[in-house]
């Protein structure tokens, strides 16, 4: 049987030349790079190449890089921290981010005194940035939180935009790159913001690797304590490995972009024309003007068959994400899907593609959807 891989956005397969770099780091670099002697000195060595690389992509000086264990942990760093250490009062986000952002603005909301204000949405996603230029301005010492590509729908947003409006009136400005980075231009640069947040499975590199951008101007308490690694701001001996993997897999994602985004744009143009020809009452979900090519959200009619569907491309070995679940017989959208207000009796599946994704894989799944489907 067919496996189809079509998860890109919910994780990435590593990179032959990553792993192959990985295991070198593994079975070479065992001495601690806390360690002053050669050993550890070698360790060292390493990790602070893999931020220069990194650095240098983002056009940022390496002592604004951090590296974590996953964007989780570097959105929860920055998002406590920036509360207890900078003095924010107000948090302006959307009603869009993922999880681990809107789960710890929503903790420390209970934690500390602090205002929420959630820039409004259209039903594609499209945020309101006057909305979010007047919440800025009338709210001093206010961080804003706002990703640069949704996760679900694919949107992205206009970091630049809102960059100059934090920049232009003081206010901090936190950006969840993950799935942005290796697959669009993103020049630190050019665009202001204080922290950006990336993870390392999702350009095809290892899980369990993270890193996030500081801006000099905007620097926090760590979160966590311990050591000095990370120059004090993220204690625990360092994944090495991982680290430079991390890289090494941004690094090639950013020279082969231009190649791997033209094959992932032949795909979804592809499975979009062949849903809206072949099966009845497809909606895509998201602003499709601004969306990333390799996040593809599709609603499908409502029907006792709409239920079973990821189910049943399960079974045919296509692997693609539910935006939705049914619990106790009820549809539940996910909180983005709610947020654009998507009708929750159709059924929303994301399906994202890689560059390793291919047009007999898509002619396979549509196959499988028109028999599957709720309107065949
Ligand atoms: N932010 C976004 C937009 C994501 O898509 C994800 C992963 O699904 C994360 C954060 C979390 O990343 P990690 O798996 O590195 O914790």
């Amino acid at each position: 049987m067919h496996k189809i891989y079509l998860d890109n956005a919910a994780s990435t397969p590593l990179l032959p030349e990553v792993m192959e770099i990985m295991m070198e780091v593994l079975k070479e670099n065992y001495g601690n790079p806390s360690s002053i002697h050669s050993h550890g000195r070698h360790s060292r060595t390493v990790i602070e190449e893999a931020r220069k690389i990194i650095a240098n992509i983002l056009k940022v000086s390496i002592s604004e890089i951090f590296f974590t264990s996953c964007a989780t942990e570097a959105n929860n760093i920055i998002i406590k921290k920036v509360i207890e250490s900078r003095g924010v009062q107000t948090i302006i986000t959307s009603g869009l981010e993922h999880p681990c952002v809107a789960n710890t603005i929503s903790d420390m909301t209970k934690r500390h005194d602090l205002k929420i204000i959630f820039v409004p949405n259209d039903s594609d996603g499209n945020l309101d940035y006057g909305f979010l230029e007047n919440a800025v301005k009338e709210n001093p010492k206010s961080l804003v939180s706002i990703m640069y590509v949704n996760n679900e729908i694919g949107n992205i947003n206009d970091i630049g935009k809102i960059g100059e409006i934090c920049k232009a009136n003081g206010a901090l400005f936190h950006s969840d790159a993950v799935q942005a980075l290796g697959k669009i231009e993103l020049d630190l640069s050019k665009i202001y913001v204080s922290y950006l947040s990336a993870s390392a499975h999702k350009f095809h590199g290892p899980k369990g690797a993270g890193f996030f951008y500081m801006n000099s101007d905007c620097i926090i308490d760590p979160l966590i304590l311990g050591g000095a690694q990370e120059r004090n701001m993220r204690a625990g001996t360092e994944n090495i490995a991982g680290i430079f993997a991390t890289a090494k897999a941004l690094e090639l994602s950013v020279k082969n972009m231009s190649e791997n985004q033209s094959q992932i744009l032949i795909v979804r143009n592809y499975f979009k024309q062949r849903l809206k020809e072949e099966l009845a009452d497809i909606q895509f979900n998201g602003n499709q003007d601004i969306a990333i090519n390799h996040i593809l959200n599709v609603s499908f009619p409502p029907s006792p068959k709409a239920d079973l569907l990821m189910f049943n491309l399960d079974i045919n070995g296509i692997s693609a994400s539910s935006g939705s679940a049914c619990s106790s017989g009820i549809p539940k959208d996910s909180k983005v899907m709610e947020g654009i207000g998507h009708d929750k009796e159709r059924k929303a599946i994301r399906f994202s593609f890689s560059h390793n994704t291919t047009l007999e894989e898509i002619d396979y799944t549509i196959d499988i959807l028109k028999k599957i489907s709720p309107t065949q």
